[in-house]
C-alpha cells in the first residue's frame, strides 16, 4: 500500500511516499519557508530531483496541493492519481497522556491534539494544520496520527513525576513525557534483531543524537525512562538547547540581565547547548574541526555533551540493573565516531570495548562498533522515522 508520510513544522512540511509492501521510498521532499518565499524540493527514487525556489506557498494547503500535483504529474510523478495514496501517516509531536498508540484521526482526535498544544506550542498547531489540509484535499484517504510521545507512555509514575507540588500534575498534567518515541521504538526493535536478543526480556539503551538529542532505557521492549521531559528541553545538552539546568541559575541570569521569561525560554531553546558553550556552531563537524585547530570552547562544548551523555547511559544501566545492548542513531549518533568512542571508553569497566575500524561508520549503515569479545554489543542503527510511521499506518489499517 502507498502511504504518504507527512511531518509538518510551523513553516515546513517534509513528505515521503512509501510503498509499505516493499518498504521502498517512491519519492520524498520538503516544502520549506511556507508563508515566506516558498522553497519546494522533490526527489522521485531513480528520477530527477526538482527544486523550485520562490515558489508560491502562502499556507500549508498550497504546499500539500503541490506535493500531490507533483506526485501525480505525468512526467515526474510516481503514481497515476490521488486514489493511489491509500493512507496518510502524520507525525504528531505531543500526544500528552491521551495517546499511548497511533490512531485513526477523526474530529475527536483533532480536538484532543489541539488540547495538547499547550504542551508543544511550536509543534502541535502545525501538525493539526497538516492533518486538516490533507483531510480536505484527500477526503477518501484515512489519516493516521503517530505520536512522538506515545512510546514513552509506558514509563512508571515514579519515573515521570517531577518532585514539585503534585497539584500541578493533577491540574495541568505537568510530568515527564519524552520525545523521539518513534525513533527509539524503531531502533530498539532493530537493535534486538541484529543482536539476536529477545526484545521481550531485554534491557536496551538507545542514544538518539541529532539536533535534538535524547537517550531512552528500553526495558522488555517498552520505554522505561527517557531523558526529555514535559518538553524537549530536558536532558542532554543539545545543538542549541541547554538540557538539564538548575532553575536557580535561570532566575539569577534573568535578574542580572533583566530578561523576560520569553527571552529566557528563547535563550535556553535556541542559544544554548553546544552552540551556546562554543559560541561557534551547533554542528558537531564544525566543533571537532575548530577543536582540532585549538578552539578551546568548541572542545569544552564537546566535553560537556559527551560527559552528560555518558552520565545518562550510566544512569540507565543502573536503573535497569544492567544492559544487553546499546545503539547510537540520528545525525550525530550515526556519524560522529568521536562521540561514540568517548561513550564506549567509559564502558570498559564492564568489559565493553570499541572496535576502532568499525567505528568509522557513516550514514545509513548498520554496524557493530564494539569488539566481538565485548560483554555487550554496541551498534550504530540508522533511524528511519518516516518508515516507522508508514509501517504504523499500514498496520493500523490492517
Ligand atoms: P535533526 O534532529 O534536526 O533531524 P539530524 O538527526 O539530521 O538532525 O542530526 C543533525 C546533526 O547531526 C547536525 O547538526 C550535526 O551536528 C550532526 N552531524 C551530521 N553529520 C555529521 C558528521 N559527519 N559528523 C558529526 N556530526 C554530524
Amino acid at each position: 500500500m502507498d502511504v504518504l508520510v507527512i511531518n509538518c513544522g510551523s513553516s515546513s512540511l517534509k513528505y515521503q511516499l512509501i510503498d509499505t509492501d516493499t518498504e521502498k521510498v517512491m519519492a520524498k521532499g520538503i516544502c520549506e519557508r511556507i508563508g515566506v518565499d516558498g522553497l519546494f524540493t522533490y526527489k522521485p527514487t531513480g528520477g530527477m530531483a526538482i527544486k523550485k525556489a520562490e515558489f508560491d506557498m502562502p499556507t500549508h494547503t498550497e504546499a500539500v496541493q503541490h506535493v500531490i500535483d507533483t506526485l501525480t504529474d505525468p512526467e515526474n510523478g510516481v503514481i497515476e492519481s490521488l486514489d493511489d495514496i491509500a493512507a496518510v501517516g502524520h507525525r504528531i509531536v505531543h500526544g500528552g497522556e491521551k495517546f499511548a498508540e497511533s490512531v485513526i484521526i477523526d474530529d475527536e482526535v483533532i480536538k484532543e491534539v489541539e488540547e495538547c498544544s499547550a504542551l508543544a506550542p511550536l509543534h502541535n498547531p502545525a501538525n493539526v494544520i497538516g492533518i486538516k489540509t490533507c483531510m480536505k484535499l484527500m477526503p477518501n484517504a484515512p489519516q493516521i496520527g503517530v505520536f512522538d510521545t506515545a512510546f514513552h507512555q509506558t514509563m512508571r509514575d515514579y519515573v515521570y513525576t517531577y518532585a514539585i507540588p503534585y497539584e500541578y500534575y493533577e491540574k495541568y498534567k505537568v510530568r515527564r513525557y519524552g520525545f523521539h518515541g518513534t525513533s527509539h521504538s524503531f531502533v530498539s526493535k532493530r537493535l534486538a534483531e541484529v543482536c539476536d536478543i529477545d526484545l521481550d526480556t531485554s534491557k536496551l539503551i538507545v542514544c538518539h543524537l541529532g539536533g535534538g538529542a535524547s537517550v531512552t532505557a528500553v526495558y522488555r521492549g517498552k520505554s522505561f525512562d527517557t531523558s526529555m521531559g514535559l518538553t524537549p528541553l530536558e536532558g542532554l545538552a543539545m545543538g542549541t538547547r541547554s538540557g538539564d539546568i538548575d532553575i536557580g541559575a535561570i532566575n539569577y541570569i534573568a535578574e542580572k540581565e533583566g530578561m523576560s521569561f520569553e527571552e529566557i525560554m528563547d535563550m535556553l531553546n535556541k542559544k544554548s547547548g553546544v552552540l551556546g558553550i562554543s559560541g561557534n556552531s551547533s554542528d558537531f563537524r564544525d566543533l571537532w574541526n575548530s577543536r582540532a585547530v585549538g578552539d578551546e570552547r568548541s572542545g569544552l562544548a564537546l566535553d560537556v555533551f559527551c560527559y552528560r551523555l555518558i552520565k545518562y547511559v550510566g544512569a540507565y544501566i543502573a536503573a535497569m540493573n544492567g544492559v544487553d545492548a546499546i545503539a547510537f542513531t540520528a545525525g550525530i549518533g550515526e556519524n560522529d565516531e568521536g562521540v561514540r568512542q568517548r561513550v564506549i571508553d567509559k564502558l570498559n569497566y564492564m568489559g565493553v570495548f570499541l572496535d576502532g575500524e568499525a567505528n568509522q561508520a557513516r550514514y545509513g549503515k548498520e554496524v557493530r562498533i564494539s569488539t566481538p569479545d565485548s560483554k555487550i554489543p554496541v551498534w550504530v542503527i540508522p533511524t528511519d522515522e518516516e518508515l516507522a510511521i508508514a509501517r504504523e499506518t499500514a498496520a493500523l489499517l490492517k
